[in-house]
């Protein structure tokens, strides 16, 4: 019997700019309550909270329990 240890590590954050490794809602590092759903392959875009154009954040993904 073998135990399937082939969970790799899930990149859960993401910074503005970079791409999006997991589809899912993700909320904003600084504004825990603006969430925005991103897909594989997306740019993480600026948190839209704030004046003007936002400002760039590190995304976290929210886990659905
Ligand atoms: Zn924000």
């Amino acid at each position: 019997m073998t135990e399937t240890q082939t969970q790799t590590p899930v990149t859960s954050t993401g910074k503005t700019g970079t791409v999006c490794q997991n589809t899912g809602p993700y909320k904003c590092g600084t504004h825990t309550s603006v969430v925005v759903f991103f897909k594989k392959g997306d740019t993480f875009s600026n948190c839209p909270s704030g004046s003007g154009t936002g400002h760039s954040t590190t995304w976290a993904v929210v886990s659905q329990q």
